[in-house]
This record gives structure tokens, sequence and C-alpha cells, in this order.
């Protein structure tokens, strides 16, 4: 028997939720993490009274009751809603595409005025697709053709993806697209999810209720030294990159990362909703993030003078930078499957979270599967 039944590398979401699962069933745990601070890309600076999402915007939205009742028992969510805009070359639609951004793009006013347009467009691209003997979109580029036609894939979709993932809409999966309802309704609320909000107080908050009681060291990095990490437990549950467990022996896996440039400015609203995408190529930035629209509402926007702001600016991962996105393209997917089948002589250790499974986790399924993979251990 060792000291500990788990030691959990990393303090994020999937960190955090297994080590107050394990914690609960009277385990003990020890959690590590190789930054100063816990909660991994979930974690906030308070600046000015503003909670600042320091590793990119963090909504919380989900269908499962269970996931929802879990985090509310740390702290209490309030009533936010995403409703994005995207600013094309200085015009301003709502997302995601429903029936406000088709009045904006063709100042039409009903449904089957929209349907119609975007019908004429899809069946345009069908028969160049069937003509070259396509039957499934192969490409996201296909896929968002196929959903909203020309004029919504060159204006809001194009220039946003291709700057965000750093290659061509012809050579990114379809899945990353799907992700985008479509409506012919006035609904600006990006989520179909019955449950959404951001914990009040800031995320902190969530991750100090799912870590409290628990032994958590920051400041230690696992591959420092890490033979002594592996002989304290049982059992490791690692939520840092795959391929970096494995010393890159199989070669390194894709990530897209981000660059925030953060400004505080003396004034109280600078672009009067949280997330401002710019979806044209010639704009460096993909989105700007205005962090207390989050969690300040009517008055109480003004009563808070200043505002803080993230330019978010998307790059290729190398040593030394945060991974943000995996790449889920052939090549990756192909590598990730050697790197699992490496992973099966390894039983003492779970992979998992966005950067250990190499998948484009949201962060209520990330609980999701904290959770699950927890009941299957205890079985
Ligand atoms: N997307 C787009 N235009 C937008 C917003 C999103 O084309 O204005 C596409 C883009 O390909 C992006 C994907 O939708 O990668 C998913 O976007 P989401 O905002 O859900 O991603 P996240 O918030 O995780 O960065």
């Amino acid at each position: 028997m060792k000291r500990y039944a788990f030691l959990i590398v990393g303090s994020g979401l999937y960190g955090a939720t297994f080590a107050h699962l394990s914690k609960q069933a009277g385990k003990r745990v020890l959690v590590i993490d190789k930054r100063p601070h816990l909660g991994g890309n979930i974690y906030c600076e308070n600046i000015e009274g503003i909670n600042v999402h320091k590793y990119g915007a963090h909504i919380f939205h989900t269908n499962n009751k269970e996931v929802w009742d879990f985090v509310n028992t740390f702290v209490d969510f309030n009533r936010y809603t995403n409703s994005p805009i995207a600013n094309f070359k200085g015009k301003l639609f709502n997302l995601p595409f429903n029936m406000n951004t088709f009045h904006q793009m063709w100042n039409i006013n009903t449904p089957e005025e929209a349907q119609h347009i975007i019908e004429q467009q899809r069946n345009e691209i069908r028969r160049c697709l069937s003509n070259e003997g396509i039957a499934a979109p192969r490409n996201l580029e296909e896929q968002a053709l196929m959903l909203v036609g020309t004029d919504i894939y060159e204006t809001l979709i194009k220039g946003y993806t291709e700057k965000q993932w750093g290659r061509k809409c012809t050579e990114l999966p379809t899945f990353i697209i799907k992700r985008l309802p479509v409506r012919f309704v006035f609904d600006n609320n990006y989520f179909n999810d019955r449950y959404q909000g951001i914990p009040i107080g800031g995320y902190n908050k969530l991750i100090e209720g799912l870590l409290a009681g628990v032994e958590a060291i920051t400041n230690a990095d696992f591959f420092d030294n890490r033979s002594h990490w592996e002989s304290l437990a049982d059992k490791i549950i690692y939520t840092g990159q795959i391929d970096e467990f494995f010393n890159y022996q199989l070669g390194h896996l894709e990530y897209r990362s981000v660059r925030f440039e953060q400004e505080s400015l003396n004034i109280p609203n600078y672009q009067g909703n949280a997330v401002v995408n710019y979806t044209d190529a010639g704009v460096a930035y993909t989105r700007i993030i205005e962090h207390k629209h989050f969690e300040m509402f009517g008055e109480d926007i003004v009563k808070c003078p200043r505002t803080v702001i993230s330019k978010e600016y998307s790059n290729e991962w190398h040593n030394g930078i945060e991974p943000y996105y995996p790449i889920n393209d052939e090549r990756n997917n192909r590598l990730l499957e050697e790197y699992k089948t490496i992973a099966k002589q390894r039983p003492d250790v779970i992979f998992g979270g966005r950067l250990a499974e190499y998948k484009y986790y949201d962060m209520a399924p990330t609980i999701e599967k904290a959770m699950s993979t927890f009941r299957t251990l205890s079985k």
C-alpha cells in the first residue's frame, strides 16, 4: 500500500472533480499542479473587482441535471446567457446563426424567407459536390456550406475558423462546426442546453469547493521528479498532455494555443457584450472578451467604473506555451491512437481531460467523464 490511493496530476476540472469524489469516498488523494494556482484553465484573477478568465472565457452549460446539481452544491450560478456578437468589417451580426443573423445578413423578416435563401445556396453546393461524386461533407468547409450556405460561411465562419485553427477550412474536420446551432427563431442563446451560467463570485469558488479538504501542492511539476511522484500513489490520474507523458517518443501531437492581450480601461463599458468575435481574416485577433459582462448586469455595469478586456490571438503550440485546443485531424488522431496503445502498458495511470484524452471537451462533459471514470474504478 502506498501513501495515497490517487496522485492527481493537474488541478483543472477533471482533476478537481476526481479528487473531490475520491475524498468523499474516503480515499487519500494528493493533487499536484505545476502552476502557482489551482483550477487549471478555469482559474480567474480578480482585477479591480472583475473576475478575469485568465485562460480564456469559460461559460458553463449542460443538459445534464446531475452535473448541474453537482456544481451548484459548491457555488450558485448567475443568469448569464452567452449571446456573442460577430464583427465582420465593422458590421455586427448576432450569433449563433438565427433569425436575427439572417435579418442582418439579407434584410429578411420571416423564417420562410431565410430558409428559402439558405436552401438555394445549399442546393448549389449539393449540386457541385454530387457532380464530383461526393455524398457527405469531407471537411469543415463542405460541412459549413451544407449547413448554412455561402453567405454565412464567407462572412461568419471562414475567416474566424482559419484564424482560430491556423489551417484552411478544407483541411479541418467537420465536427468542429457541428458545435454551432442553426435556428429559424429569434434566439441569440449560443447554447441549446437547459442549464447555463457563471459561478457567482467566479470559477475559483467552484475549484475551492471541489478541492476543500484535499491535499494539493502548487508549483509542483510532475516531470521535474516523476519517479518521486509516481512512488507516492497506487494510481495516477494524469490530466496533462498524453504525448508529454510518454516523452514524445512517438512524435508530437499538435495543439492550438492562445495568446491573451489584456487591457484595463478607464471606462465602464467597452463593447456592451462579454464576447465579440472578429470574423474577418484581416483582423489578427479572433475575439475580444470583456470580462465584467459575465458577472455584472444592468446598473452594476456602470457602478464599476473600469473594465478589463482580453484580445485573443490564436497560434500554433510549441514547447513553453500553453496548449489549449487539440487538433483532431487525421494525422493527430492516428498518432493519438498509437499513444493510446502504449498507454495500455500503464494500467496504473488514468488519462483524463482535454489534454490527456486529446479531445475538445467543454466543462460539463469533462465533469461527466471524471464522474464516470471514478465510478468505473470504484466498482
Ligand atoms: N466559429 C465560427 N465563427 C464564429 C464562432 C465560431 O466559424 O464566430 C466556428 C469555429 O470553427 C470554431 C467553432 O465554430 O472553432 C467552435 O466555436 P466555439 O465558440 O464553440 O469554440 P470555443 O469557445 O471552444 O473556442
